[in-house]
């Protein structure tokens, strides 16, 4: 029987819902042990998800950018290196891993230990690792276990390539495809096609759905749908029924909806991208834990069922998102630390998503198509990026911002964003929704000229 260590605080994984409170909870003066089977800090987003799916993105983003400037007559197009790309990526990746041990070192009240972490009592945790199992015994634990790609039950689809193959350290995908498949049309699936469509390969999406995104504001999609390039085949409304092995490549057998009819089409390579599943620790739920459809049930503090059992991240299903993560994973810290007194609560509300495609769009809080649905009664200011100055310097004038407000208040609600710099303009939105502020404090904002963000302030104006 092995010894037990005794903890302050153990966190099953170690991504983006369990350092940011393993930091602040070391500052605090706790001990904290974090488990993670990779034996790094950081998670699923740097080993295979947003960092490198990023980092490859943003080439395909400068060539697509460059070839726009081609039309100008200006510079030629580059060219692609699909290896050297995956270079750049796994320097990115490496670099933010030696970062992160640097943090690490310097914080001796954290220790990382490599392994997956199993519940022995709510309590106890036992960690299998390379050298055999330890076991822990600790006053809190916070469970950021994080999701895993889920693959649907087509037979093939085991084979296929999923975002792991693309983005993981030393990806198994190494060249471009010259054709593709992408089966899943939600924002991993359609960031893909967008990316490797600009980097020239032929690309063709399958969604089962009536539309791409699903979930998401129908008329930013639509939008979105108008700006994409028009050579990414989008199949929407076809189930997938196989994915065959031929001479050269895979083969993709699916039924139209409709007429039901079977069709084939070949590709070099195939990938699924159809969801993420949250990744449940062994014996979590018979210690007491709740565990739902979407994942672990926690309240707005990020308890679960068992007082001294947190859960923050993708673990949870409320935001998927790295950046929701750390924010949860502090709200477990502060609570963590206030004992029986709720010091913090997470709140959904402003807590910006984008999708990275070619270009990319954004939305934060209330969007039109939720406040449709539910009555919400709104006023909409809108700026369209055809009279923006930096969207014309760089020839991409498609799509604009949106901005809800509530009568009379002229509070912000939320907002969606299609075009230029998307990602970046939902940040400021999103932190003006958190701070509560009106159509009249935008308004008043001498934001910069001649940068998109200036159109936050324009959209507000349009209302007076
Ligand atoms: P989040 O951003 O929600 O924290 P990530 O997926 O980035 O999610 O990180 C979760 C981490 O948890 C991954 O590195 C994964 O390997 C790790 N993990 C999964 N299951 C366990 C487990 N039972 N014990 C310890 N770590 C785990």
């Amino acid at each position: 029987m092995p010894g037990i260590q005794e903890v302050d605080v153990f966190m099953a994984g170690a991504g983006g819902g369990a350092y940011p409170a393993a930091f602040r909870l070391a500052q605090a003066g706790m001990t904290v042990v974090m488990a993670d089977p990779k034996g790094v800090m950081s998670g699923n987003c740097l080993a295979e998800g947003c960092v490198p799916s990023k980092a490859v993105r943003e080439i395909a983003h400068h060539r697509a950018r460059q070839e726009r400037f081609e039309k100008f007559g200006l510079t030629g197009t580059l060219g692609v290196d699909y290896a050297r790309i995956v270079a750049h990526k796994d320097r990115v990746q490496r670099e933010r891993y030696d970062q992160h041990a640097l943090e690490l070192a310097a914080q001796p009240k954290i220790r990382l230990v490599k392994g997956r972490a199993r519940f022995i009592d709510a309590h106890t945790v036992a960690v299998e690792g390379d050298r055999g199992e330890d076991r822990y015994r600790a006053r809190f634990i916070l469970v950021a276990s994080g999701s895993d790609i889920s693959i649907p039950p087509i037979p093939g689809a085991d084979r296929a390539l999923t975002s792991r193959d693309l983005f993981a350290l030393s990806p198994t995908l190494s060249a471009l495809p010259a054709s593709m498949g992408i089966i899943g049309g939600g924002y991993i699936g359609l960031e893909t096609a967008s990316m490797f469509r600009a980097l020239g390969a032929e690309v063709t999406l399958f969604e089962q759905g009536p539309r791409v995104l699903s979930g998401m504001d129908e008329e930013m999609v639509r939008d979105l749908a108008s700006l994409l390039d028009p050579s990414i085949r989008i199949l929407t409304g076809v189930q997938v029924q196989e994915i065959r092995t031929v001479p050269g490549g895979e083969e993709v057998l699916y039924r139209m909806g409709g007429t039901g009819e079977i069709q084939r089409v070949s590709f070099s390579r195939v990938m699924v991208a159809a969801g993420r599943r949250p990744v449940i620790p062994e014996g979590l739920p018979a210690v007491g834990v709740e565990v739902g459809k979407r994942g672990i049930v926690v309240d707005t503090g990020m308890r679960t069922a068992i007082p001294h059992i947190f859960a923050a991240g993708d673990v949870n299903g409320l935001t998927p998102l790295f950046h929701a993560a750390v924010r949860q994973s502090l709200v477990a810290a502060h609570n963590i630390l206030g004992g029986e007194v709720s010091l913090d609560s997470f709140d959904p509300g402003p807590v910006p998503t984008t999708i990275f495609t070619l270009p990319e769009a954004a939305y934060v809080g209330l969007v039109p198509e939720t406040a449709r649905k539910k009555g919400i009664p709104v006023i909409a200011g809108r700026y369209d990026f055809s009279e923006d100055s930096r969207a014309q310097i760089l020839g991409e004038t498609g799509g604009g911002i949106t901005l809800l407000f509530e009568p009379g208040s002229l509070r912000l609600l939320g907002g969606t964003i299609v075009g230029v710099d998307a990602g970046n303009l939902v940040g400021e939105i999103g932190l003006a929704l958190a701070g509560g502020l009106t159509a009249r404090d935008l308004a008043g904002f001498a934001d910069q000229h001649p940068m998109a963000s200036e159109g936050i302030g324009k959209a507000a104006r349009s209302l007076f």
